[in-house]
């Protein structure tokens, strides 16, 4: 019988922890980990089909240079990093003037795939460039922006208390399918049944959890800014404020009030069209909850107002007293941060701000492709793919065609892989040792690091290897000699091994994380060396938060003791532990300064300014797409064969059997859905629980395949053919994907015929 190993799943930012069973290369079985500290066994239907992430025709095993024809050849390591760090240099040492530097580095990792980032960032930084870009400046950075001017740090993120609440307030998501917080149906499932706990959901469509909710709001697309305001001005007009939490906690309520006062209630909520009743009844429960926690995702962080959305989310909470206890949001701790507090830098470029460190994905085509000196020239992607998740993939194909040089680093040969001048293969995450840097919990948080359950596929390295062999090239390295001091110091006196290693430093600080995986990573057991980036995260934590780090561990050492301490347990804890505890009073520790800042001037003058008559739907594109749905059987770009989608194999469009009748169409049919930027043939399915006129498309198709006969074929809709890159929050420029102006037409014959044989080589795929 083969034995149960621990990993987690990396399908979705929980990661659940699981236990697999593995036949050569093959996961064959899979169970939730009864152990993991945090997911206690819970899973969903999606973790059955991880071995689909490693196992395919399109993992990569060998390097690739492109030809002059566009097409890639093999090349060996040494030939590829050669060459890729010959011309890195020369355009470094070309590109002196530029304060951002010519590279812009996309990805760095995701959804439990980390360890790739700090070693990227070490190359970014010795380029001397700062453009960095990634899915969490596609989804996150509006809210990090707001968390930075309330609680005085981007890197305050929040963390919901759904277990003890007794009002969850679900706000644009949908947890069923998306989970997004810990054993989301086990939840969902509970309060459901439980009669002293309520449920409102806000969303347009009527989703698996507003079908369990006590409430459903539901609005007109983009108009979550208006409902929001609406039901804050509602809480003030029945003087619903917590008065007491004000004045102990906060400051800048009074300018809030002045701008809540003066909200047209009336107007608001009929722009919403959500019935006034139910907009009151709403308000009835938050008022009468004894502890709430709001749950937001995508559906308004990237939607309409979306940075605004984030803000006034976050005032519900706060001006009714529901943050920090039990049951209510709170901050939650971090072993490392997984993104920067940026110091209000701005691209030179778009103008746009570095927020969490990053810029917004929807701005990297406008970094290649203005036409001036300092635009970017290195396009550096790695475990990412924004050929197909950045908005408007025309723009993207034009930006990578302009980059003077384009790298992917990445596990299979991806539709940004297919652009790219070269193209480094990586061991895949279940060949490595991996971490899950999504510690987003409180008070309790936790850390899993987990060993590999293959070795390496022959011709890959770890993300670790290949940036600290390309560094080398690039001579950003100490030598051997002193390579092998710092290592004999991470032998017998580790816990100064930082000390020892400043002077080497100096010049490339970002250097470190490749330092520590060439010296103490020689030292760690069983092929750890990865990890050993994490070591230095270990210290950080210990001295941040040392008694809350004591209480998790149950220990006394403090200092650099209790930093080795804490290493060393999460390098023997392959199923993951709890690395800080804390109690609720301490939450504001977490912040920077003692009270929560309510005011931002920013969003009072655009919540000030909002005007349902700005907001009337283009007569051309008049129907709202859903650029990106999560279902029960998709997942991120990670899952590329057709065969783990048995269900869904053509990523249908999803529409009311009425919007679709209105140009002829019925369920099964071929429709092209039009944007201002593209156009995309579906398959349509007919489906109620949607608002009429809007539709929805899923994420995470679009892939090409091997489609075994030689050629490729394309499997299900690329959405973002339809997305425009400058539909984008002002703010953080995030874009408006859950609200996609479009129309419906039918397809044309050529069309219908292109579709359907890619779809019935797909199914032959599916079927084997
Ligand atoms: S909830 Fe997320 S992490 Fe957990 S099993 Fe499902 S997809 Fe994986």
């Amino acid at each position: 019988m083969a034995q149960w190993r621990k990993t987690a799943c990396s399908l979705c930012y929980v990661n659940c922890g699981l236990e697999v069973q593995t036949e050569g290369r093959k996961i064959i079985r899979v169970r939730g980990d009864r152990e993991h500290p945090r997911s206690a066994g819970y899973l969903c239907q999606k973790a059955q089909r991880l071995t689909w992430y490693g196992d395919h025709d399109d993992r990569l095993t060998t390097p690739l240079r492109r030809r002059p024809d566009g097409t890639h050849e093999p090349v060996d390591w040494d030939t590829a990093l050669t060459e890729i760090a010959d011309r890195l240099t020369a355009i470094r040492d070309d590109c002196t003037g530029a304060d951002e530097g010519p590279m812009a580095y996309v990805g760095g990792g995701g959804q439990g795939n980390h360890s790739s980032g700090p070693y990227g960032h070490a190359l970014l930084q010795w380029m001397r460039s700062t453009r960095k870009f990634g899915a969490l400046s596609q989804e996150k950075t509006g809210d990090f922006w707001v968390n930075g001017k309330m609680f005085g740090r981007q890197t305050c993120h929040t963390a919901e208390g759904v277990e003890e609440c007794d009002l969850l307030l679900v706000i644009g998501c949908n947890p069923w399918q998306a989970h997004g917080f810990n054993r989301a149906r086990n939840v969902v499932n509970t309060i459901k049944n439980d009669p002293t706990r309520r449920m409102v959901v806000v969303d347009p469509r009527r989703t698996e959890t507003a079908a369990a909710a006590d409430l459903h709001l539901p609005l007109r697309p983009g108009t979550d800014a208006y409902l929001l305001g609406a039901i804050l001005a509602l809480i003030l007009q029945r003087r619903g404020q917590d008065e007491a939490f004000l004045h102990a906690r906060t400051e800048g309520f009074e300018q809030v009030a002045e701008v809540l006062r003066r909200i047209p209630v009336d107007e608001f909520i009929a722009h919403t069209e959500v019935p006034r009743a139910d907009v009151e009844r709403a308000v009835d429960l938050i008022l009468g909850a004894r502890a709430m926690t709001v749950r937001v995702e995508l559906g308004v962080q990237q939607g309409r107002n979306s940075t605004l959305n984030s803000y006034l989310e976050k005032l519900l909470y706060l001006l009714t007293g529901h943050f920090g206890r039990p049951g209510t949001n709170a901050l939650h701790s971090w072993l490392t941060p997984l993104w920067a507090e940026s110091a209000g830098q701005r691209s030179a470029i778009t103008g746009f701000e570095y927020i969490g460190g990053y810029l917004p994905l929807n701005t990297l085509a406008e970094e290649f492709l203005a036409d001036r000196p300092d635009r970017a020239r290195v396009m550096w992607v790695d475990s990412s793919n924004p050929a197909n998740t950045a908005a408007d993939t025309a723009s993207f194909e034009r930006a990578i065609a302009a980059a003077d040089l384009s790298v992917v680093v990445d596990v299979a040969y991806t539709e940004t892989a297919a652009l790219a001048d070269y193209v480094l293969p990586a061991a895949s995450q279940h060949e490595k040792w991996e971490w899950t840097y999504f510690t987003l919990e409180w008070p309790v948080n936790y850390f899993h690091l987990r060993p590999p359950m293959f070795d390496p596929l022959p011709g890959t390295m770890t993300e670790a290897d290949i940036y600290a062999r390309l560094l080398d090239k690039l001579g950003a390295l100490p030598g051997r000699e002193a390579l092998d001091h710092l290592t004999e110091i991470a032998r017998t006196d580790r816990a100064n091994l930082m000390t020892q290693a400043a002077p080497l430093l100096k010049d490339v600080p970002g250097i470190a994380p490749v330092l520590l995986h060439l010296t103490l990573g020689r030292t760690l057991p069983a092929g750890a060396a990865p990890a050993a980036v994490l070591w230095a995260g270990c210290h950080q934590a210990a001295r941040r938060m040392t008694v809350q780090v004591q209480r998790a561990l149950g220990t006394r050492l403090a200092g650099t003791d209790l930093g080795e301490e804490l290493f060393d347990r999460i390098l023997s804890s392959p199923g993951g532990l709890a690395f800080s505890k804390h109690t609720y009073d301490e939450v504001w520790d977490l912040m920077r300064g003692e009270r929560v800042r309510l005011d931002v001037p920013e969003l009072l003058e655009r919540l000030a300014g909002l005007d349902p008559a700005d907001d009337r739907p283009d007569p051309e594109f008049p129907l709202s797409l859903i650029g990106g749905q999560r279902r029960s059987h998709n997942a991120n770009q990670i899952l590329r064969p057709p065969a783990w989608r048995r269900t869904d194999p053509d990523g249908a469009l999803r529409a009311r059997a009425e919007d679709l009748a209105a140009v002829g169409a019925s369920e099964g049919d071929w429709v092209a859905v039009v944007s201002r930027t593209g156009r995309v043939v579906a398959r349509a399915e007919v489906d109620g629980t949607l608002r009429a006129g809007q539709l929805a498309l899923p994420h995470g198709y679009g892939m090409s395949v091997p489609d075994g006969r030689g050629g490729r074929v394309v499997h299900g809709p690329r959405i973002n053919l339809l997305t425009d890159a400058a539909d984008r929050d002002p703010i953080a420029g995030t874009p408006h994907h859950k609200d996609v102006p479009v129309r419906l037409e039918p397809a044309t014959a050529e069309e219908r015929d292109t579709a359907q044989r890619d779809s019935e080589r797909v199914r032959q795929l599916i079927n084997g």
